[in-house]
């Protein structure tokens, strides 16, 4: 992919930036085409390990980046990994909210501890990110918010259920809305990404899990595309939200899914 510099001089905060598995995370592909566009990128993980590879692919590029350890699951924090960017690099101009987990459960078979946890990391974290960052950005004449959420938060799944995954990504629209209402005035923008079947290494685990073979997937009910989407997919729109392409885009939730939710509705 070429480069033309549309975040040079950013900041850029990007959560879950490592990859579960083999492959590539939508994080760690937006790590690295933000960096490739000129931005510098603080790599959030739970796992040092996987922040690490990111790292490598940036600085082998000739990129910035550096690595803030933490577990989201931990709403503390929120305000000490925004900390450690403006001290870094001075400000923060960019937030994504990508670290999720993930939870194939019905209602029914929901446990409080699961509930609580994916609200947590899908949603509170979020939430208090957006809370520590809008300040910053507020001093910095402006910001762009995009919010990883799932097509999971815009219709039914089928198979056994995700409710709560579900809840927490739809939940992100709602402080979307709230947020880019409240601080538009600041020049704060905030937008959200529903991805759809995207070949990541959190996708094919939850595929294993119920016996489906990543790449065996029959596509033909699902999307009106041929094939699945990838990671790029997923930066490729996240870098035109967050970048000067979006700079009348905010409020707006983006399915990014080969036509699964227009298929569905
Ligand atoms: P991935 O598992 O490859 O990467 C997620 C990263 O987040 C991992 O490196 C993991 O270590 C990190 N992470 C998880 N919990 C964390 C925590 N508590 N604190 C800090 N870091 C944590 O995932 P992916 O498939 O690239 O998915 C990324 C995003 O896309 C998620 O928000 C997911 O819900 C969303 N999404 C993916 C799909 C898909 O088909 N892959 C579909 C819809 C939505």
């Amino acid at each position: 992919m070429e480069s033309s510099g549309k975040l040079q001089g950013k900041v850029a905060i990007v959560t879950g930036a490592g990859s579960s598995g083999p492959g590539l995370g939508t994080g760690r592909a937006m790590a690295v085409l933000f960096a490739r566009e000129g931005a510098r990128v603080v790599l959030v993980d739970k796992f040092e390990e996987r922040a690490k590879e990111t790292l490598n692919m940036i600085q082998s590029e000739g990129g910035e980046a550096f690595i803030v350890i933490a577990d989201l699951g931990d709403l503390s924090e929120a305000s000490r990994i925004v900390k450690a960017a403006v001290s870094q690099y001075g400000t923060v101009d960019i937030l994504v909210n990508n670290a999720a987990i993930s939870s194939s459960t019905s209602l029914l078979d929901t446990s409080v501890e699961l509930l609580q946890s994916v609200l947590t990391v899908n949603l509170a974290a979020p939430f208090m990110l957006s809370k520590a960052v809008v300040p910053v950005m507020q001093a910095g004449g402006g910001g762009s918010i995009v919010n990883i959420s799932s097509i999971a938060a815009l219709r039914g799944q089928g198979g056994g259920g995700q409710a709560a995954y579900a809840s927490a990504k739809a939940g992100l629209e709602g402080l979307m809305n709230d947020v880019a209402d409240s601080y538009g005035k600041d020049g704060i923008r905030v937008n959200c990404i529903a991805p759809g079947l995207i070949d990541t290494p959190m996708r094919n685990q939850a595929m294993q899990q119920a016996g489906v073979e990543p790449g065996t997937l029959d596509l033909t009910f699902k999307v009106s595309l041929p094939h699945e989407g990838d990671a790029w997919d997923i930066a490729r729109a996240a870098l035109f939200l967050a970048g000067p392409d979006g700079r009348y885009l905010t409020g707006v939730m983006v399915p990014v899914d080969g036509g699964a939710v227009a298929r569905s509705h």
